[in-house]
């Protein structure tokens, strides 16, 4: 995709409002708020230290929680500017709020090198309704507008998008490697290119599936979605999650696979529980199904069975590039998450391929596997990752300059 990004002009001595995902948990201690990870600031460590060695002024801004327009002290920044400090070894300097006089004094104080946090900007009702007059006050306080914030270019807001109309906008570097990987990689990729998709729902995935049947080799479906395929295959699948309202759907991609000549692999066999309670992480006796046995009344797949695991490991171990979106089970239940991890150590052990984890579940299970440093990229976007490879223009993303 060709924008523009931060090396691409000259930042020495600009007002730079950086648009960063600082949106990280916060645990309430009653008198303070603590970042429980951190994990969200460390990602906009390579932009903020380009941009500090280059001399810039750095004024960032990101949202926190859903604070809804109202100002709620439970979800203010300000941790994050002390956080952020220690990890820069500097201080961080906050305004407490995003737009208006203090910001601007904060804001033209500055010197090169220096840092500036503004507070949550979905303090302003404006910011979730791409408000141009809050786009505006944002871009008064600057003179280039940097977007690094990918998890949010999905949207349309003040500070996604909207201000960009008023400034000179490019990416950071997370969002300029987010976009090489989860977009122009998957241009022309190497091949066999296989597609790994799981997760809870059809309907949430069924764009993404349908775009990538144009594309991919082979598609591998695991998880709850992959209930919905065997509804529509006939087979019995007794209480497992499905979408009865998604099988033409369904049957459209099957026929569509076909059509094109793409692999499209099932799952053969299962972990089938009777009981399954999310809450407390415990389900109740399960047990495998065999081969095309179908699944009993009163049972529900919770995960894929070792001959599942079998197929779609070598159809991953061919893989010159693979895309992996979605758990192929109740991964957060240690007895329905061994079909996932099993996948998750397949794709970090075929070293000779790109393995890109496209957002969300599979990046925790790709984490908890322990194999996060195995694999070549990991977005930090759920939902824009999802719209990318769905082949959407992301607002973000659509609003920076053309390189
Ligand atoms: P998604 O956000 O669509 O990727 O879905 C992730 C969720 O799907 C996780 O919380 C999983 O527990 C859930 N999930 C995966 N497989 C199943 C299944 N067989 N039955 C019910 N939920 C599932």
């Amino acid at each position: 995709m060709a924008k523009k990004s931060i090396r691409d002009i000259d930042v020495t001595g600009k007002r730079c409002l950086v648009r960063v995902d600082f949106n990280v948990p916060l645990d309430d201690k009653g008198d303070s708020m603590v970042i429980t990870d951190d994990t969200r600031i460390k990602e906009t460590l390579p932009t903020l230290k380009y941009l500090l060695e280059k001399g810039a002024k750095v004024i960032l801004c990101s949202h926190l929680g859903r604070p809804k327009g109202q100002r709620d002290p439970k979800q203010s920044l300000k941790p994050v500017a002390a956080r952020l400090g220690e990890l820069l070894g500097l201080t961080v300097g906050f305004a407490e709020d995003s737009i208006g006089e203090e910001a601007q004094a904060k804001a033209q104080a500055l010197g090169n090198g220096d840092v500036l946090l503004l507070e949550n900007v979905r303090f302003y009702a404006g910011e979730e309704k791409n408000d141009p007059e809050l786009a505006k006050q944002f871009a008064a306080l600057a003179e280039i507008y940097v977007n690094d914030a990918f998890g949010s270019a999905h949207r349309a807001h003040s500070s996604t998008a909207g201000v960009a109309a008023f400034l000179p906008a490019v990416s950071g570097l997370l969002m300029e490697k987010e976009l090489a990987y989860m977009h122009d990689e998957l241009q022309a990729p190497e091949r066999p290119f296989v597609v790994i998709l799981g997760g809870a729902k059809v309907s949430d995935k069924i764009k993404v599936i349908d775009r990538l049947l144009d594309k991919a080799d082979t598609i591998l479906i695991g998880g709850g979605m992959a209930y919905t395929f065997k509804l529509a295959l006939g087979e019995s699948i007794g209480k497992s999650l499905s979408e009865p309202d998604q099988v033409d759907t369904a049957k459209a991609a099957l026929a569509k696979a076909k059509e094109k000549g793409v692999k499209f692999l099932l799952p053969v066999d299962n972990y089938i529980v009777e009981e399954l309670n999310f809450k407390d992480k415990t389900v109740g006796p399960g047990r495998y199904t065999t081969p095309g046995e179908g699944i009993p009344d009163g049972w529900e797949g919770v995960d894929i069975g070792p001959e599942s695991v079998k197929n779609f490991s070598a159809e991953v171990a061919a893989a010159k590039t693979v895309v992996w979106n979605g758990p192929m089970g109740v991964f957060e239940i240690k007895d329905c998450a061994k079909g996932t991890f099993a996948i998750a150590e397949t794709i970090a052990e075929n070293s000779s391929c790109k393995s890109i984890i496209g957002g969300g579940d599979s990046v925790k299970a790709v984490k908890k596997a322990g194999v996060a440093d195995k694999v070549t990229f990991i977005s930090t976007g759920g939902g824009a990752s999802l719209e990318l490879l769905e082949g959407k223009e992301l607002p973000g993303v659509a609003a920076l300059l053309e390189k």
